[in-house]
């Protein structure tokens, strides 16, 4: 029998915490139809509106008439198809590293890579701030974990002079922070991470395809050719697709494929995912234009948002956090711009800290200005709730 699940439903409601999914019912794009109603999205990671995109799908299309929809194992049973080891190469030819491997969504590439990196004896320092993938797999890992406040490499190297004495040491941080839209200092955690002999790794989930002059992400942003050892990122945000991919050297692969769980446990990627990736890879190669219209909307709205008074803490990026504080009074204003036309979801503890709750704006590079211009009056008409 069930224990009391009303009574603890009923808790998340009183704290203004209780969550139920929206309707889209549309394909995702820069508008979508909710409830028969079309609004402006502002609160998708397809930053580049790839998800929907024409080449994508036929790419899709014609991996389904050539694989067909299900892998139907494991990789290392008899799921492994050509379109898996294409991708793979495909990836890591664009990110810039010696070998890639999927995986079925991001948050399963961090529960694969970290505990079969570090375990019982070993520490990892770990960002505050740190998506809750990297933070469960930290608990996965039996490691012992010590967290480290915000970006903050004087308290990390800190950390890294007290705790010494185990087997391996590994530190982990988004690239670009999920709710937060500023970036790790990654520059100076190689060199941490070279100074102390640690692993690093980076989560640029956020960062593939928008980041540095060619899209490559954080590495190529900061321009770091060697010193992040593992690189993880997702299909599921610029690239407008699906899964999760571990980049670095061809040992760390092979060691991936051999013991790490959520590798070898799960059917392999579907290969219309593969394929729609590959052709999302391929755009964000050949076109520019992408990066440029994003960072243009990016520009517009933070400047324009600023000027209004609003707090958007340190974002440096598409992902822009409108700080409001108190969860219910996030969600009273997340209601008013929907009714307005505008989509942009509260987001509240726990996925945030206690008194941090936000709007957490994120831009796309198909937004039009008329988009844009709905978007900054809709704001307007809201800011007394909290400026
Ligand atoms: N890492 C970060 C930083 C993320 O923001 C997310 C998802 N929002 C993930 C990992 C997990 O990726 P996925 O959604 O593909 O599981």
């Amino acid at each position: 029998m069930l224990p009391d699940l009303e009574q603890e439903l009923q808790e998340l409601r009183s704290r203004d915490l209780y969550r139920a999914p929206l309707e889209i019912e549309s394909a995702q794009g820069p508008r979508v139809v909710i409830n028969g109603k079309e609004c402006v999205l502002f609160c998708s990671n397809n930053y580049f509106g790839l998800a929907n995109h024409p080449a994508l799908k036929d790419r899709a299309r014609a991996a389904l008439d050539t694989f067909g929809c299900g892998t139907a194992a494991s990789r290392l049973i008899s799921g492994n198809m050509s379109i898996h080891e294409e991708l793979e190469s495909r990836l890591a030819r664009f990110l810039g590293t010696e070998s890639a491997l999927s995986y079925p969504t991001g948050y399963m590439a961090n529960l694969g890579v970290v505990p079969t990196l570090v375990g019982p004896g070993d520490i990892i320092f770990s960002d505050r701030l740190n998506h809750r993938s990297i933070i469960d797999a930290c608990r996965l890992s039996r490691a012992k974990t010590v967290v480290y406040n915000h970006c903050d490499t004087d308290h990390l190297a800190e950390r890294l002079s007290v705790e010494t004495d185990y087997r391996r040491r590994m530190i982990v941080t988004d690239g670009l922070f999920s709710m937060d839209g500023d970036l790790a200092p990654v520059p100076e955690l190689v060199k941490l991470s070279r100074d102390h002999h640690t692993i690093l790794m980076i989560d640029d989930a956020h960062g593939t395809g928008v980041l540095g002059p060619r899209g490559r992400g954080i590495h190529e942003h900061f321009g770091i050719a060697e010193g992040i050892d593992v690189l993880m990122t997702a299909g599921s945000k610029a690239l407008g697709t699906f899964g999760g991919f571990i980049a670095g050297a061809r040992a760390l692969i092979d060691l991936l494929i051999n013991r790490s769980p959520s590798f070898i446990y799960t059917t392999a990627l579907a290969p219309d995912t593969c394929a729609a990736t590959i052709a999302a890879l391929d755009l964000i190669e050949a076109d520019p234009t992408f990066r440029e219209k994003l960072r243009a909307n990016v520009e517009t709205v933070t400047g324009e948002l600023t000027g209004l008074g609003f707090d958007i803490m340190n974002s440096r990026s598409q992902i822009i956090p409108v700080l409001v504080g108190d969860a219910g009074r996030t969600m009273d204003i997340s209601r008013r711009l929907f009714d307005k036309g505008i989509f942009l979801s509260g987001i509240r503890p726990p996925t945030v800290p206690q008194g941090e709750s936000r709007l957490r704006l994120t831009l796309m590079s198909n937004h039009s200005e008329e988009d844009i211009s709905r978007l900054l009056e809709a704001m307007s008409d809201v800011r007394d709730t909290w400026v």
